[in-house]
This record gives C-alpha cells, sequence and structure tokens, in this order.
C-alpha cells in the first residue's frame, strides 16, 4: 500500500487540549515538517475546503483548527446560532488527510481570569468592517495570535472572502514578528457568483435569489472604475442598485488593496472593492480585485 493511500484512510487527531496539542507540534518539529494552519470556526464548506486543499499542496502537515470565537461577536450577533457541525466537519477533513483537529473549547482558549488582547491600527482602522463591528478585529486577532503560537505553523491559510481580516492577520504577524508566513486563498463562490459562507444557510429562498446581486454589481463596478469611470458616480450607482435589490447596505467602497486607505483615482492602485450588506437577518460581505 502506498503512502499516500495509507495516509487517506487516517481520520485526522481531533486535539481538545493544548498539553496533547503541544506535544503532537513538538513530535513534528522534531521530524522538521512544513506545518500548515488552516483556522475556521466550523460548518465548514466548499470555500474552507479550497484554503485545506491550498494547505495540503504547501506543507507536510496540515492543522485545521476549528473554534467558534466567542471574543469576535458582539453581544447581539449569532454566537449562540452560529452552525456547529462537528461531525460532518471530520468527515470532510478525513477526505482531505487533514492530519490533526485542533479544537479546543472556550474555557480552554479562555481560561477564567484571562485578561489580554491585542490592539490594533492600520487596517483594523479602515472605516469597513470595522465600522460596524467595532470589536471584530481585536476578537480575531487575539485569538489568531493565540493559534499561531499554540500551533507553530510554517504558513496560514485565510481567504480573501475575509479581505479585511487577511490585511489586518498578515499586519499581525509582521509585526509581532512571528515567523508563520500569512497567505491569501481566492473566494470560493457558487455557480451564480455569491461568495459561499457558513452563514448563507441563514438566507430564505427569496433572498437566497436576490444575493447574487453583490457580486454581480462588484464585478459591474470593479469594469467601470478600470476602464476610468469616475469612482463616486460608479459607487453611487452600484449602491442604489444593491439597495434596489432589498439590502441594507453597510459600505460599499473602493480602497488601496494593501493598505486599505481610501483612494480618489485609479492611479492609487491595485485596488479592491469591498462590500457589506444585510438581507433579512443575514450580512454577507464580499469583495473583488478592480
Ligand atoms: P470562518 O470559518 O468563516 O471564520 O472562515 C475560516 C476561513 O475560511 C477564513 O480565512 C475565511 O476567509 C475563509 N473562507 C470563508 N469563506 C470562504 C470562501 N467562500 N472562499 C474562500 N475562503 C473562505
Amino acid at each position: 500500500m502506498s503512502k499516500s493511500t495509507r495516509r487517506s484512510r487516517r481520520r485526522p487527531r481531533v486535539m481538545m487540549s493544548l498539553a496533547t496539542l503541544r506535544r503532537a507540534i513538538a513530535a513534528l518539529r522534531v521530524r522538521r515538517a512544513k506545518i500548515a494552519l488552516v483556522p475556521t470556526m466550523g460548518a465548514l464548506h466548499e470555500g474552507h475546503l479550497s484554503l485545506v486543499r491550498l494547505a495540503r499542496r504547501r506543507a507536510d502537515r496540515v492543522i485545521v483548527s476549528i473554534f467558534v470565537n466567542p471574543a469576535q461577536f458582539a453581544q447581539h450577533e449569532d454566537f449562540g446560532s452560529y452552525p456547529r457541525t462537528f461531525t460532518g466537519d471530520l468527515a470532510a477533513l478525513a477526505a482531505l488527510n487533514v492530519d490533526l483537529v485542533w479544537a479546543p473549547d472556550v474555557k480552554t482558549m479562555y481560561p477564567k481570569n484571562f485578561t489580554t488582547q491585542v490592539v490594533l491600527q492600520g487596517p483594523a482602522k479602515a472605516g469597513l468592517e470595522d465600522a460596524f463591528r467595532p470589536h471584530f478585529f481585536a476578537g480575531v486577532a487575539t485569538v489568531v495570535a493565540k493559534l499561531l503560537i499554540q500551533c507553530e505553523p510554517d504558513i496560514a491559510i485565510f481567504g480573501e472572502k475575509d479581505y479585511q481580516q487577511l490585511k489586518v492577520l498578515t499586519q499581525l504577524a509582521r509585526d509581532l514578528d512571528l515567523k508563520t508566513r500569512i497567505l491569501g486563498a481566492p473566494i470560493a463562490r457558487e455557480p451564480d457568483g455569491l461568495a459561499l459562507s457558513s452563514r448563507n444557510v441563514y438566507l430564505s429562498a427569496g433572498e437566497r435569489e436576490a444575493a447574487p446581486t453583490l457580486y454581480r454589481v462588484l464585478r459591474q463596478c470593479a469594469g467601470a472604475i478600470a476602464t476610468g469611470q469616475p469612482i463616486a458616480a460608479v459607487l453611487n450607482k452600484g449602491r442604489k442598485e444593491i439597495t434596489r435589490a432589498g439590502f441594507g447596505l453597510d459600505y460599499l467602497e473602493v480602497r488601496n488593496a494593501e493598505t486599505l486607505a481610501p483612494v480618489a483615482s485609479i492611479k492609487e492602485g491595485p485596488l479592491r472593492l469591498l462590500l457589506a450588506a444585510r438581507i433579512g437577518k443575514t450580512r454577507l460581505i464580499d469583495n473583488v480585485a478592480v
């Protein structure tokens, strides 16, 4: 039996305690294995799995963390009802030959008297997600800093779906001299263009029908900006179209793709067009390159 066949039959080792995880990581380090980490909150879909496949190609050992992080949800947000599908997640990860699943509980990540929080500036204060979810990035950065310290990966993979988050975490790893290289991965979409998200299950049939408007408008606006049309006018038209489709728009903005700083002209590129919009009880985010 080949090595890969043998491995494909093995389910990932599921670790729930820090001591067990540390022993496993130390053993991998002794063997000089290149480790990739894919942090997730579970409820895995094809978007997450595309990150795992990229990790598989880039490293000898793949760790997927599954942790619904209470620190990144505000009181009124969906921490309690966030979809949790652990058994199905494990089966999907086994099929992709994931080596280790790190699934700590809340007490393990945030023991009694936990008080530390990462304070962020730069891309975390760009006036996009941070303007609507003020606690979000401190919660994300703190938990990801912990995950990177716990798992000591050579690379960690994050989706461009959460574009501002990717920039915040790239900055975090650089600023804190973490040895992990942060890699971005492209957005996986439904055939009609809707970006895959664990939260898409909240959409009613009618909302699901309206949802591809977001990607359509993003593409239209990106095309218009790329051909030199005035940014403000293009964005105003796009905003109207999104609102007309039944969404409450949080933002539709074009930014410098690296710093996320506002731009007045295409010359300040490379550019990224980003949006967040609400429909029913669901908040969707998406973005495209210009
Ligand atoms: P989450 O479980 O929503 O925290 O997402 C875990 C990781 O998967 C993050 O790096 C996300 O950006 C990424 N991700 C989520 N949805 C997609 C998607 N549709 N395409 C690519 N990556 C995604």
